[in-house]
């Protein structure tokens, strides 16, 4: 088979969330990187997220109501002698330098949820909003010809075959029939993708995580970063004992990478991998994984899973829980549950649900007897019990 070579600076394998910010500093830094992917699009799992990304005191924390060292009370409480602290630090220091870098140099751009509580409510530092951050929406038509290069959303996360929502997009949708505002909104809304859907397969519009791939997506163009889909690493290559590159494999053929920097890992988990699974995660943990199958999310999980927020791994297959139960958690077609009477977003009014908004609050929200739903994301939990 024929090789080709090549050099860089910088070799980023994996083009999600993490590959793309990794590509996008070494760019912004003066290196010459090389960003690689191996599906036909960009976005990875990342694209189909919420795209929430949780970072104590950035920018975007209202002034004066959050501390490091609060975040790592909180930290510490939910992660009890299991926290490593020089880690937790280092994050906690890093983060929101992490959003101010990107804002200030590329077309990435967050903003606070006004209500996010953390996932642990009630422990010792947890806050009720300002760390968890999502997408400011993106209007992707600027990519034009490379929209379709973008991985869509779950089609859960889109309304009419196309159109993205978030929280305040199905607030006004909502209420359009009782408010001139939010109809005026909601028609808006309806316009907009009627147009972009002249232009393209798919609204424009985007929220959550497509809004946050489409947004590094966008910036890595605009620095004219080489991209490769379709191209699979196949191993690292090492000298010395230090790692000095990568064979690649394309349709063309074999590419050998050779980085004067260095290679970053970005290709994602193994949710998919049960031998892997098996071998390094947590007894237990496995069995409410996908196997064997491509990743499948909308499918039913047990809520005691610990696995509950991985990727892939929020996708056990029906199989394994053939009918939903009362401790039962869905996704993301909650409406599938049966015995709720309506859909359950309009559940999400209750005094308990609306100061819930994650799905990972469902651990922490044990046995209040009632169901609550994040309409965003289409995660309802009913009568969960407590994870420990
Ligand atoms: C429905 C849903 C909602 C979620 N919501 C949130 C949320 O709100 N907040 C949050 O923090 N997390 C959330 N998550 C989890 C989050 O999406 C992942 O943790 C995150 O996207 C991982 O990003 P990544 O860049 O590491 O991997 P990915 O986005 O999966 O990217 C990895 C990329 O590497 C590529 N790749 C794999 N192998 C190779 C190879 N050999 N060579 C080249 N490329 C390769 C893959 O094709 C993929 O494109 C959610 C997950 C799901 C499914």
């Amino acid at each position: 088979m024929m090789s080709n070579e090549r050099q860089v600076d910088l070799l980023v394998l994996g083009g999600g969330a993490a590959g793309m910010t990794a590509a996008l500093t070494a760019a912004v830094l003066g290196l010459d990187v090389l960003l690689v992917e191996k599906t036909e699009r960009v976005g990875g799992t990342s694209a189909r997220s919420a795209g929430s990304l949780w970072v104590p005191n950035s920018r975007h924390s209202p002034p004066g109501s959050d501390s490091p060292d609060n975040a790592l009370r909180y930290l510490r409480a939910v992660l009890g002698n299991r926290l490593d602290e020089t880690r937790a630090r280092a994050f906690l220091d890093a983060a929101p330098e992490m959003v101010a870098f990107l804002e200030d140099n590329s077309a990435l751009a967050l903003r606070a949820y006004a209500h996010h509580p953390d996932y642990r409510a009630t422990l010792e530092g947890a806050t009720l909003s300002g760390r968890v951050l999502e997408p400011v929406p993106f209007d992707a038509s600027v990519l034009t010809n490379d929209f379709a290069k973008l991985r869509p959303p779950l089609p859960e996360f889109m309304l009419l075959g196309g159109m993205m929502v978030d929280r305040p997009d199905i607030t006004h949708l909502l209420n359009a029939r009782r408010s001139f505002s939010s109809l005026r909104y909601s028609l808006g809304l309806l316009a907009r993708y009627g147009a972009d859907r002249l232009r393209f397969d798919r609204g424009a519009r985007l929220v959550m995580g497509n809004a946050l791939v489409a947004r590094l997506y966008y910036s890595l163009l605009r620095r004219r970063v080489p991209i490769l889909v379709s191209t699979q690493a196949l191993s690292l290559t090492q000298s010395e004992g230090r790692v000095t590159g990568a064979l690649l494999q394309s349709g063309a053929g074999r590419i050998a990478v050779r980085t004067r920097a260095g290679v970053v890992l970005a290709t994602g988990g193994f949710s998919h991998n049960l031998e892997m699974r098996r071998r390094l995660l947590p007894a237990g943990v496995s069995r409410h994984s996908p196997s064997g199958r491509p990743c499948r999310y909308a499918a039913a999980v047990t809520a005691r899973s610990p696995s509950f927020l991985t990727s892939c791994s929020i996708a056990a297959s029906r199989a394994s829980s053939p009918s939903p139960r009362a401790d039962t958690a869905l996704f993301p077609k909650p409406w599938t549950i049966t015995g709720l009477p309506r859909p359950c977003w309009q559940r999400s009014r209750t005094p308990q649900a609306s100061r819930v908004f994650s799905s990972a609050t469902m651990r922490s929200w044990p046995n209040t007897g009632s169901a609550w739903c994040d309409p965003a994301v289409s995660i309802c939990a009913k009568r969960l019990p407590t994870v420990t």
